[in-house]
């Protein structure tokens, strides 16, 4: 029976990419069955809004979707779809592995590192007061006599939330996910130091539920010497659990230390849902062009894949990429040293690798 997934193309380059991804996990001849659903600032005009409820519907229903980049607009009043959709269906973990591909030039080798970055809360929790309004006076009034602490007139205020539950049940998927792939260990990110109650909070919980896994090495870093340390020492790290802003900018950092967005895939996992998209976003200024590199969104198939079981489909897959971009022959701009490809062209050389390889080659895998 085929696997029913949501396919949800997005703006930008987003509809170049999916196809691109389609080509190629259609080649692995594992059974899919695309149920394509349309969201993203195109389809404002038409629904009155960037997602129009069947999205959420389609996904409910399938519980496994794939989607390319969706761009935020600014200065509509439309809140990032992206953001939305792992909040509607609670996919509290984001699962972001940074992987050193052979072929890429990139001042960093051998880069094998998973971030897990939570979803739901933190700054992201969209909790803002705009500067001049009535609300920000009001909330300004209140913290000031809640905190005792002074802030300025004129103040917009953001609110950042951390739970005990987010936390717990982010750090346990972080050393699940560990356990499940054989690594080694896990080291919790945060600012504890400065933001005593919020990051200390995810802080004292990360190490309760250390205590859990003693089989799992596990100790803590402050962001700012995380980002020192994953540029001098990366290979000491495996998998980091971070809050929500902190693992969106860590899992950049990591993207960039792989050979840029081009090659660096993700997935947001509920319980028993999950929604697979590339880190990178939706580079309007591409849009159109056949030109970006189509990598991260199939390597985010080949996660997708592996979730539905097709361990084998998705190796070949990664393989696929991996002989593409090391022979460097048929890669977009980004990877060229030459002539560059287009992005339906290379995903066709992937997908004709995927056809050619003997189940099972001998790839490195990108866990999911
Ligand atoms: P972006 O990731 O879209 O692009 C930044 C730059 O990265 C591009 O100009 C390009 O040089 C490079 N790049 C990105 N994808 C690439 C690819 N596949 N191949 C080669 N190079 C690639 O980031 P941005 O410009 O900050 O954001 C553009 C829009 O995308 C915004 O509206 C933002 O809100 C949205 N966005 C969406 C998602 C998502 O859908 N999950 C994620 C991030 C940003």
């Amino acid at each position: 029976m085929a696997y029913r997934v949501t396919l949800i193309p997005g703006d930008g380059i987003g509809p170049e990419v999916t196809r691109a991804m389609t080509t190629v996990l259609e080649a692995t001849g594992v059974d899919l069955e695309w149920i394509r659903v349309e969201a993203g600032v195109e389809v404002i005009e038409k629904y009155g809004t960037p997602l129009p409820p069947q999205v959420l519907e389609s996904i409910r229903e399938t519980r496994v979707a794939i989607k390319g980049p969706i761009g935020t607009p600014v200065g509509t009043g439309f809140r990032s779809v992206n953001v939305a959709i792992r909040k509607e269906l609670d996919l509290y973990a984001n699962l972001r592995p940074a992987k050193s591909l052979p072929g890429i030039k990139s001042p960093f080798q051998d880069i094998d590192l998973v971030v897990v970055r939570e979803n739901t809360e933190d700054l992201y929790a969209g909790i803002e007061f705009e500067r001049g309004t009535p609300e920000a006076a009001h909330a300004r009034e209140e913290m000031m006599r809640l905190s005792g602490k002074f802030i300025r007139e004129g103040s917009a205020i953001g609110i950042k939330p951390i739970s005990e539950f987010g936390s717990r049940r982010i750090v346990k998927f972080a050393f699940e996910y560990a356990r499940q792939n054989g690594r080694k260990k896990v080291t919790a990110v945060h600012k504890a130091n400065i933001m005593k109650f919020t990051d200390g909070l995810f802080l004292q919980v990360a190490r309760e539920v250390a205590q859990e896994y003693p089989d799992i090495e596990f100790e803590d870093r402050i962001v700012d010497n995380m980002c020192m340390q994953l540029m001098q020492k990366p290979q000491l790290y495996d998998v980091l659990v971070l809050t929500n802003l902190y693992g969106d900018i860590i899992s950049d950092l990591c993207a960039g230390m792989i050979g840029g967005l081009g090659v660096a895939p993700g997935a947001n996992i509920g319980d028993g849902i999950a929604v697979f998209e590339a880190i990178h976003g939706s580079a309007p200024k591409y849009a159109g062009q056949n030109k970006v590199n189509p990598s991260a969104l199939i390597l985010s198939g080949a996660m997708m894949l592996r979730y539905l079981g097709e361990r084998e489909a998705a190796a070949r897959v990664e393989a696929a990429v991996q002989s593409v971009i090391a022979e460097g022959k048929y890669v977009t701009y980004d990877l060229a040293q030459g002539e560059p490809v287009g992005t339906q062209e290379m995903a066709e050389a992937i997908a004709a690798r995927v056809q050619e390889m003997a189940p099972p080659q001998d790839p490195i895998p990108i866990e999911s």
